[in-house]
């Protein structure tokens, strides 16, 4: 018999520790991986916490998605260890990156082809257990895509980190002819965001965060200008530069995030939020019409989506953000390092 070792969720707010079970073996369309490298992600700090802290108190409970012992994790790289008789293509061996966001295929979301939004979903290391494991098991190779000549710890955190930043920019596509898209907020996604931005638009990206070193790291990899939101004339200095924005994406999600972000758009601007932050943002209700401004929100994104997500890296066109490895039984001092702000780039756990 196969062990599955995992680094499992036991109870909310305490830490993860390793508990063993008998490894699946895949059935009908079902693909066994062995997992190479999992990314560490903000998301699994919310996992693990219960809950998502909305604005003062209030806190979204998000404890009763899945049964405990629960395995984290979802940006997984790995090899094909077993297939069952229906999953085509799947020939062990192979080395492959995990679609996460796994939906129903029923649902009116999954049937337009949106499976990050399914409200039914399977999603990996968000309801099914995921990759702080030596094995995760795949419902269909469908959701398995090959990522060579990339490194594995590049080709994982694409799925998550890689995806929403893409996922975001591809709802500013449309306006990013006009005038330079700005990036708020630097940190993984951000990153992403930047060397994405540079490869999908003409204009080089500018960008907006609050620390001076993320600041200088932006505008030596190609951001155009940079600016602190903090500082009171920022926004001035934004508008004087570009004459306002028609485009651009909050990482953050916070208050004063939202609130920079939509004071300097121009008329039919849009942002554009991934950020989790929490906070409670509001807005003259008039101000959305007469400044024809949208707001949308963003949440990962679709298989397709992920598939070229995966081709705009395999053909050079992206750098990766820096990756640490770390031992998977090492799961629970990394996520204390990303809650503690001590990472910089992307935690790879390694198996
Ligand atoms: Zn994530
Ligand atoms: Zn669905």
């Amino acid at each position: 018999m196969m062990q599955l070792r995992r680094q499992s969720l036991v109870a909310y707010g305490q830490p993860l520790c390793e508990t063993v079970a008998e490894c699946p073996r895949p059935h009908g369309t079902e693909v066994l991986i062995r997992v190479a490298c999992c990314g560490v992600c903000h998301s699994d700090l919310h996992i693990q916490d219960g809950y998502f802290a909305l604005s003062g108190d209030k806190r979204l409970d998000i404890t009763k998605d899945r049964a405990l012992p629960f395995t984290l994790g979802h940006e997984i790289a790995g090899v094909i260890e077993a297939a069952g008789d229906k999953a085509e293509g799947a020939v062990v061996g192979r080395s492959v990156a995990l679609y996460p966001w796994i939906g129903c295929g029923t649902c009116a979301a999954c049937r337009a082809g949106e499976e990050n939004m399914c409200a039914a979903h399977h999603h990996l290391g968000i309801a099914v257990d995921g990759g702080f494991a030596t094995h995760v098991l795949v419902p269909h190779p469908r959701y398995l895509l090959d990522y060579a000549p990339l490194a594995p710890s590049f080709a994982g955190p694409l799925m998550c980190c890689g995806l929403t930043a893409y996922g975001a920019l591809k709802r500013l596509a449309d306006r990013t002819s006009r005038r330079p898209v700005l990036l708020v907020g630097l940190g993984g996604v951000g990153m992403m965001g930047l060397t994405l931005a540079r490869a999908l638009f003409t204009e080089p990206p500018i960008v907006a965060d609050i620390n001076a070193e993320k600041r200088k790291t932006a505008l030596a990899a190609g951001a155009a200008q940079a600016f602190d939101p903090a500082d009171p004339q920022a926004r001035k200095a934004v508008i004087a530069a570009t004459g306002g924005l028609f485009a651009v994406c909050d990482f953050v999600g916070s208050e004063k995030s939202l609130q920079f972000s939509i004071s300097v758009l121009a008329r039919g601007g849009k942002v554009v939020v991934t950020g989790l932050l929490g906070g409670n943002f509001s807005i003259a209700a008039a101000m959305i019409a007469i400044k024809a401004i949208a707001i949308e929100g963003s949440l990962t994104g679709t298989l397709a989506q992920a598939r070229e997500l995966i081709d705009l890296a395999r053909a050079g066109k992206i750098s990766p953000i820096p990756a640490h490895a770390r031992a998977l039984d090492q799961a629970q001092a990394a996520l204390e390092d990303l809650r503690a702000g001590r990472v910089v780039g992307r935690t790879v756990l390694t198996v």
